[in-house]
């Protein structure tokens, strides 16, 4: 929890620490004046006793003097950033000195304050401020670790198939006149499938970080989800056929009609649909249901294929989730699509979730706008 602003009705806890009671009173009091935000204040008289609490309880936020008896503010500011304490710290003091001003700066102390020119509205509006701040940054910070991740997996995913590629092509350089040519289609053959997937990868890779950068605009207009179903399933059809699986639409015999972005909710479905026909079983079944809602259109898409264990379930809309790297043609698998997906959907508003259970197949279903006035 961060800041006022996220729920108003919320408390900020404070940690107030300075050694003079009568200061200690009057900030306080001030707190207690905030007409914004609620604060519920603890008051520590020095360093080891704010040290104390901060192991106790999380604070949104510390108020700190600078001389806290005979220990220095500024010195447990660093003693907290060296414990990995990240607070926003508001240092509190009599009188402004630059050097202590610039070393406060520079341990990390959000603002500095002048306690003899302090009023409510100016003490509540700089905690309000540094709250704010600590938040962007936390996000900016989750945001970076999150790409830093993808970026390694990424890396992860891509040796093997270069691996593959590097072995056979060292093997085909040393030993051609020695491999009869069907062998060597063979390999060649499989050399192109490392580079198709690595490409899949790539292009998955360079999809989600547009849309999660934001530079993916939706041209939303109205359109007919069913018509758009059935044009995929005959396209799928053919997919479909080397395993023998039915797809089956049910949908009343009416257009849909929903808010979309006609292309990307087509890659949407295209991808759903692909995933049951990968982890499908020969001779199942796809069965694509149709619904309208109030104010919304649902597909659902429901397989009789391998299912999803409980577990895997709670993060197969992250980047790289996967149960195993095949489907039960061995068709490969990225891991990225469900990611896509997922934040295609959340674009536009609407939600996605899956029904699942091992062994008894998955209903992935889709909810988005419908068109008002139906
Ligand atoms: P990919 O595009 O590589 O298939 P996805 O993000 O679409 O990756 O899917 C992630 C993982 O979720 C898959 O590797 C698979 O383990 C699981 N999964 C997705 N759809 C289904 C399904 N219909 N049935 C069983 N498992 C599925």
């Amino acid at each position: 929890m961060t800041g006022g602003h996220e729920d108003p009705a919320a408390e900020v806890r404070v940690l107030l620490v300075d050694d003079d009671d009568e200061d200690a009173m009057l900030a306080r009091a001030l707190l207690q004046e905030a007409e914004r935000t609620r604060y519920a204040v603890r008051w520590a008289a020095d360093a080891d006793e704010a040290l104390r609490a901060i192991e106790e309880t999380t604070f949104e936020v510390i108020l700190l003097d600078l001389r806290i008896g005979p220990d220095s503010g500024l010195d447990l500011l660093d003693r907290l950033r060296a414990r990995g304490v990240t607070t926003p710290v508001v240092m509190m003091t009599s009188a402004t000195d630059p050097s202590l001003d610039d070393r406060a700066m520079r341990a990390g102390a959000s603002d500095w304050l002048v306690k003899g020119k302090l009023d409510a509205w100016v003490l509540d509006r700089t905690i309000r401020y540094a709250l704010e701040h600590h938040r962007q940054r936390a996000q900016l910070a989750a945001v970076v670790r999150r790409q830093n991740e993808i970026l390694g997996m990424a890396a992860h995913d891509l040796r093997s198939p270069l691996g593959v590629v590097h072995a056979y092509a060292t093997f085909l350089r040393d030993r051609l006149e020695r491999i009869p040519v069907v062998e060597q289609r063979e390999l060649i053959e499989r050399m192109g499938e490392s580079v198709r997937f690595m490409v899949t990868l790539i292009d998955d890779l360079l999809d989600l970080s547009s849309i999660e950068s934001g530079t993916v605009s939706l041209a939303v207009e109205e359109t007919d989800v069913r018509a758009l179903v059935l044009r995929l399933v005959e396209h799928d059809r053919l997919l479909a056929r080397p395993k023998e699986i039915a797809i089956v639409v049910e949908a009343a015999d009416r257009p849909h009609l929903a808010r979309v972005d006609p292309r990307r909710f087509q890659q949407v479905l295209q991808n759903l649909l692909g995933n049951a026909t990968k982890y499908s079983h020969p001779g199942g079944e796809i069965r694509i249901e149709l619904g309208e809602l109030d104010a919304s259109v649902r597909v659902s898409v429901r397989d009789q294929g391998t299912g999803i264990a409980p577990d895997f379930l709670e993060r197969i809309f992250a980047p790289f989730a996967r149960e195993r790297r095949e489907g039960t043609h061995g068709e490969r698998s990225t891991g990225l699509g469900l990611a896509i997906v997922r934040r295609i959907v959340d674009a536009h508003g609407g939600r996605i979730w899956v029904e699942s259970a091992p062994g008894e197949g998955s209903t992935f279903h889709v909810e988005v706008p419908g068109v008002d006035g139906r």
